[in-house]
């Protein structure tokens, strides 16, 4: 067939050999199969693509750099990537059921590890003065390590805005345990049922399959500003799924950012922060500037590695 020139283009979702393109230039996606030496492009690749004169599809040509990559392990095991270009990890947990500390470095750790800027969302917060004090305290923490910290609830309207402050001009995903409100809150972001679907053109699709691999949304800009973009999200069931992974020793260390300057200074170099002498990290702890909690979650991840 007969191609037009080269254009930019972002992979929306894909089946298999065939993917949705959204043009750079906007307008709606566009279905295209794979030139046949391509391989492994996922959900938010930035490709070349060329439409096709006489049809509603096309094909693309090349894929651009990754910044990020998120990756899963297939059923045997092995890492696969499912999205890519992602900008910030949004790590949701609530008020009810109430989150534990460890629970959240390990979502940390696990962000950390990918490279990809982890925000953390308390949803639920309707539930809050309840329980009060507490969960405060333990945002504090980590808003004290330079995270993010976002609170939302779905059951006011006020609750959203400062998320999708967080969300415009960025691509994110959700992660975090069933029923903290993953997805109650990406209905509110996404109410139109068109924007779900993706904005494919009619002809296109037709004969669209139903997919188990991720999706980009383009979410609606919440202000007044029409030039303005409301953000991106990639989500699928895999994706809020997202956990630990596969980590060695190092990474989890390194994916405790106050431990990052410290790594290093310990008097063995081979030392593994248990009752080593001379250990920088343990020092750390001591002096108060390791919050005990966050050790006991970096000691608790260990052996849970260890276990798998
Ligand atoms: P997911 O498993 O993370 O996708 O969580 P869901 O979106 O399915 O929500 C789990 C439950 O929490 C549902 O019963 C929701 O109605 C409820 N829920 C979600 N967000 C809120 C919220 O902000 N406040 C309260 N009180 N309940 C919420
Ligand atoms: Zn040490």
């Amino acid at each position: 067939g007969e191609y037009g020139p080269e254009q930019g283009g972002r992979v929306i979702a894909h089946f298999g050999r065939t993917l949705d393109v959204r043009p750079e230039q906007g307008g709606k996606a566009v279905r295209c199969h794979l030139r046949a030496n391509l391989e492994g492009l996922v959900t938010g690749d930035r490709v070349i693509w060329r439409a096709a004169h006489d049809a509603n599809d096309g094909v693309v040509v090349a894929r651009g750099e990754r910044d990020s990559v998120l990756e899963r392990p297939d059923p045997r095991g092995q890492l696969k990537p499912v999205a890519a270009n992602i900008d910030q990890i949004l790590i949701v947990f609530a008020v009810e059921p109430a989150p534990h500390a460890n629970l959240i470095d390990r979502y940390l750790v696990a962000a950390e590890a990918t490279g990809i800027a982890p925000v953390l969302v308390l949803n639920k917060i309707d539930l809050l003065p309840q329980h009060g004090g507490e969960l405060r305290d333990l945002l504090a923490r980590y808003e004290a390590l330079g995270y993010p910290v976002v609170t939302t609830t779905t059951e006011r309207a006020e609750g959203l805005s400062a998320l999708q402050a967080r969300l415009a001009g960025r691509t994110s995903v959700f992660v975090g345990q069933s029923g903290v409100g993953k997805s109650s809150l990406i209905d509110r972001l996404l109410p139109d049922e068109e924007l779900r679907i993706g904005a494919l053109s009619k002809d296109s699709r037709k004969g669209t399959h139903t997919t188990t691999t991720a999706r980009l949304y383009a979410l609606p800009n919440p202000g007044s500003d029409a030039e303005a973009s409301g953000g991106e999200l990639i989500d699928s069931p895999g994706i809020r799924e997202f956990g630990l992974g596969h980590l060695n020793e190092q990474e989890v260390a390194e994916g405790f950012v106050e431990f990052r300057d410290l790594l290093g200074h310990c008097r063995f170099r081979d030392c593994r922060h248990r009752h080593e002498p001379g250990c920088a990290l343990l020092a750390a702890v001591e002096r108060g500037d390791i919050h005990p909690e966050r050790f006991a979650s970096y000691r608790r991840i260990l052996e849970s590695l260890g276990e798998t």
